[in-house]
């Protein structure tokens, strides 16, 4: 059962809301200047990437247009099997867009690197991802991501947009969720 306070329920924070806006504004200012001048579509993975979204487009000063995609993996394993399907699609073409993907969290990376390929057919002008968070130890294809917040540990992590059964997704702080929730 979920505590009446959220912070009980968490082990401990790894990455704080001010360094997440910090580094956002630093990432920002990257894109600003690699896509100036460049026809930027941002595309958000739902459900997950809509904190970093929604904080990342705000630290921008070119105009960078919105789209989102839902998707999941699917098998028997609980786990990111790498095959996806596709719930919500994109509503805009990418023919000739300069695509950047902005996630929430690359962890196995298998999810991501369906996702690219699926896009480098879709006609694409190029295709960058941006992520808040990175597991480098649980990566289990390289993804080449150009801009990331920060590398974690593999921890089973909560709050920023990342949920434990659909909880948690509006903590500020990036946080290790305690044991005695899942267990
Ligand atoms: P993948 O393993 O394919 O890289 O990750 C797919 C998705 O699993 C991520 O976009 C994210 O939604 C979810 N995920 C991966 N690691 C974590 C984690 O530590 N915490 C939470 N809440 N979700 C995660
Ligand atoms: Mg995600
Ligand atoms: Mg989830």
């Amino acid at each position: 059962m979920r505590a009446a306070d959220i912070q009980a329920d968490l082990d401990r924070v790894l990455v704080t809301e001010e360094e997440l806006q910090a580094r956002l504004a630093e990432l920002a200012a990257e894109v600003n200047r690699d896509y100036a001048g460049k026809d930027i579509l941002l595309v958000g993975v739902l459900k997950g990437a809509i904190m970093v979204m929604a904080d990342f487009a705000r630290h921008l000063t070119i105009d960078a247009p919105m789209d989102w995609m839902a998707v999941s993996s699917y098998g028997a394993s609980t786990k990111s099997s790498g095959v996806v399907q596709i719930r919500k699609d994109l509503d805009t073409p990418l023919d000739g867009k300069h695509v950047l993907v902005v996630e929430d969290i690359i962890d196995s990376g298998l999810t991501l690197h369906w996702l690219l390929e699926h896009f480098a057919t879709r006609g694409a002008a190029s295709i960058e991802v941006l992520t808040a968070l990175r597991k480098p130890d649980a990566m289990k294809v390289e993804i080449d991501a150009k801009y990331v917040g920060f590398d974690i540990p593999s921890d089973f992590v909560v709050g920023y947009g990342l949920d434990y059964a659909e909880g948690y997704r509006g903590l500020r702080d990036v946080a290790v969720l305690a044991p005695h929730v899942y267990s």
